[in-house]
Protein backbone atom coordinates (compact mmCIF):
# COMPACT_ATOMS: atom_id res chain seq x y z
CA UNK A 1 0.00 0.00 0.00
CA UNK A 2 2.48 2.17 0.69
CA UNK A 3 4.88 1.33 -1.80
CA UNK A 4 2.10 2.37 -4.76
CA UNK A 5 1.32 5.62 -2.99
CA UNK A 6 5.17 6.03 -2.96
CA UNK A 7 6.33 5.52 -6.07
CA UNK A 8 2.83 6.40 -8.10
CA UNK A 9 3.33 10.47 -7.25
CA UNK A 10 6.97 10.52 -9.22
CA UNK A 11 6.15 10.00 -12.84
CA UNK A 12 5.71 13.43 -13.48
CA UNK A 13 9.14 14.67 -11.77
CA UNK A 14 12.51 15.78 -13.42
CA UNK A 15 13.90 14.69 -16.62
CA UNK A 16 15.18 11.30 -17.25
CA UNK A 17 19.11 10.75 -16.18
CA UNK A 18 19.19 7.36 -14.37
CA UNK A 19 21.11 4.76 -15.86
CA UNK A 20 18.41 2.56 -15.98
CA UNK A 21 14.52 2.69 -16.66
CA UNK A 22 13.72 1.46 -13.72
CA UNK A 23 16.01 2.86 -11.60
CA UNK A 24 13.93 6.46 -12.74
CA UNK A 25 11.47 6.15 -10.15
CA UNK A 26 14.15 6.18 -7.86
CA UNK A 27 16.51 8.96 -8.86
CA UNK A 28 12.86 11.21 -8.76
CA UNK A 29 12.34 10.34 -5.01
CA UNK A 30 16.39 11.75 -4.86
CA UNK A 31 15.80 14.59 -6.73
CA UNK A 32 12.46 15.81 -5.22
CA UNK A 33 14.50 14.91 -1.41
CA UNK A 34 17.33 17.16 -2.66
CA UNK A 35 14.98 19.66 -3.40
CA UNK A 36 12.63 19.97 -0.97
CA UNK A 37 15.94 19.58 1.80
CA UNK A 38 17.56 22.35 -0.22
CA UNK A 39 20.63 20.54 -1.17
CA UNK A 40 23.15 21.69 -3.35
CA UNK A 41 23.47 17.60 -4.89
CA UNK A 42 21.02 15.01 -5.54
CA UNK A 43 22.38 11.45 -4.94
CA UNK A 44 22.86 9.59 -7.98
CA UNK A 45 20.95 6.02 -8.29
CA UNK A 46 23.04 3.01 -8.84
CA UNK A 47 22.68 -0.87 -9.01
CA UNK A 48 24.58 -2.34 -6.41
CA UNK A 49 28.03 -4.17 -7.92
CA UNK A 50 27.26 -7.86 -8.51
CA UNK A 51 29.73 -8.73 -6.23
CA UNK A 52 29.17 -6.17 -3.54
CA UNK A 53 28.01 -6.94 0.42
CA UNK A 54 24.21 -8.35 0.19
CA UNK A 55 22.22 -5.34 1.25
CA UNK A 56 18.59 -3.74 -0.16
CA UNK A 57 20.67 -0.49 -0.69
CA UNK A 58 23.88 1.34 0.48
CA UNK A 59 24.65 4.89 0.95
CA UNK A 60 28.20 5.59 -0.23
CA UNK A 61 29.87 8.99 -1.07
CA UNK A 62 27.01 10.68 -3.12
CA UNK A 63 25.57 7.67 -4.69
CA UNK A 64 22.47 5.38 -3.73
CA UNK A 65 23.40 1.82 -4.47
CA UNK A 66 20.19 -0.71 -4.97
CA UNK A 67 19.18 -4.44 -5.60
CA UNK A 68 17.99 -4.61 -8.96
CA UNK A 69 15.34 -7.77 -7.90
CA UNK A 70 14.55 -5.91 -4.61
CA UNK A 71 13.14 -2.96 -6.22
CA UNK A 72 9.35 -4.25 -6.56
CA UNK A 73 9.49 -5.11 -2.68
CA UNK A 74 7.00 -3.31 -0.40
CA UNK A 75 9.88 -2.68 1.65
CA UNK A 76 11.95 -1.01 -1.00
CA UNK A 77 10.55 2.86 -0.21
CA UNK A 78 11.86 2.13 3.26
CA UNK A 79 15.23 1.15 2.79
CA UNK A 80 15.35 3.94 0.15
CA UNK A 81 14.10 6.64 2.58
CA UNK A 82 16.44 5.52 5.12
CA UNK A 83 19.26 5.80 2.20
CA UNK A 84 18.27 9.29 1.88
CA UNK A 85 17.79 9.84 5.43
CA UNK A 86 22.17 9.10 5.69
CA UNK A 87 22.31 11.80 2.83
CA UNK A 88 20.18 14.34 4.52
CA UNK A 89 21.82 14.10 7.29
CA UNK A 90 25.61 13.78 5.57
CA UNK A 91 26.50 10.77 7.50
CA UNK A 92 30.70 9.62 6.03
CA UNK A 93 30.24 6.36 8.55
CA UNK A 94 28.10 3.77 10.06
CA UNK A 95 27.25 3.68 14.25
CA UNK A 96 24.06 2.17 15.96
CA UNK A 97 23.18 6.06 16.87
CA UNK A 98 24.02 6.63 13.17
CA UNK A 99 21.57 4.24 11.32
CA UNK A 100 18.51 5.29 14.14
CA UNK A 101 18.64 8.85 13.30
CA UNK A 102 18.53 7.74 9.42
CA UNK A 103 15.06 5.27 10.65
CA UNK A 104 13.91 8.76 11.92
CA UNK A 105 14.92 11.08 8.94
CA UNK A 106 13.50 8.33 6.95
CA UNK A 107 9.85 9.07 8.52
CA UNK A 108 10.17 12.51 7.82
CA UNK A 109 11.38 12.10 4.04
CA UNK A 110 8.33 10.09 3.96
CA UNK A 111 6.53 12.16 4.57
CA UNK A 112 7.71 15.89 3.57
CA UNK A 113 8.58 14.23 -0.13
CA UNK A 114 6.10 11.78 -0.68
CA UNK A 115 3.19 13.32 1.65
CA UNK A 116 2.42 9.92 3.32
CA UNK A 117 1.06 10.21 6.63
CA UNK A 118 3.36 10.92 9.58
CA UNK A 119 1.39 7.63 11.79
CA UNK A 120 1.49 5.89 8.43
CA UNK A 121 4.94 5.79 7.58
CA UNK A 122 5.91 5.09 11.36
CA UNK A 123 3.32 2.28 11.30
CA UNK A 124 4.96 1.32 7.72
CA UNK A 125 8.89 1.65 9.32
CA UNK A 126 7.52 -0.48 12.69
CA UNK A 127 6.51 -3.34 10.29
CA UNK A 128 9.61 -3.20 8.21
CA UNK A 129 11.83 -3.02 11.24
CA UNK A 130 9.94 -5.96 12.98
CA UNK A 131 10.24 -8.25 9.91
CA UNK A 132 14.21 -7.81 10.58
CA UNK A 133 14.20 -8.46 14.26
CA UNK A 134 11.95 -11.66 13.31
CA UNK A 135 14.78 -12.65 11.20
CA UNK A 136 17.66 -11.40 13.41
CA UNK A 137 16.71 -14.56 15.53
CA UNK A 138 18.45 -16.63 13.11
CA UNK A 139 20.58 -14.36 11.33
CA UNK A 140 21.82 -11.94 13.82
CA UNK A 141 22.12 -8.33 13.96
CA UNK A 142 23.34 -6.44 11.01
CA UNK A 143 26.88 -5.04 11.04
CA UNK A 144 26.64 -1.22 12.66
CA UNK A 145 23.52 -1.83 13.54
CA UNK A 146 21.45 -1.87 16.98
CA UNK A 147 19.38 -4.80 16.73
CA UNK A 148 16.07 -4.00 14.96
CA UNK A 149 13.97 -4.34 18.26
CA UNK A 150 16.21 -1.13 19.85
CA UNK A 151 15.66 0.65 16.85
CA UNK A 152 11.71 0.45 17.40
CA UNK A 153 12.20 1.77 20.61
CA UNK A 154 14.26 4.78 19.27
CA UNK A 155 11.91 5.54 16.48
CA UNK A 156 9.00 5.23 18.74
CA UNK A 157 10.68 7.41 21.73
CA UNK A 158 10.80 10.03 18.89
CA UNK A 159 7.17 10.67 17.80
CA UNK A 160 5.41 10.81 21.97
CA UNK A 161 2.59 12.66 20.37
CA UNK A 162 1.61 9.00 18.52
CA UNK A 163 2.29 6.96 21.56
CA UNK A 164 -1.46 5.82 22.39
CA UNK A 165 -1.28 3.89 19.25
CA UNK A 166 2.64 2.89 19.31
CA UNK A 167 2.75 1.96 22.61
CA UNK A 168 1.15 -1.47 22.02
CA UNK A 169 3.75 -1.90 19.54
CA UNK A 170 6.44 -4.85 19.93
CA UNK A 171 9.18 -3.67 20.65
CA UNK A 172 8.12 -0.32 21.36
CA UNK A 173 9.76 -0.19 24.67
ZN1 LIG B 1 21.89 2.83 7.17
Amino acid sequence: MIAVLIVAGCAALAPARATDPKLQPWQDFADATAKAYGKWYAPRVEYALPNSPYEGARWSLGTIYVRGELLDQLNMPLLFAHELGHYVLEHRSSSPQVEMEANAQAVEILVRVRRVDELQALTAFHGYLLSVHRSQASRGVLPGHASACQEIADLVRRYPKHETVTRTWECAK
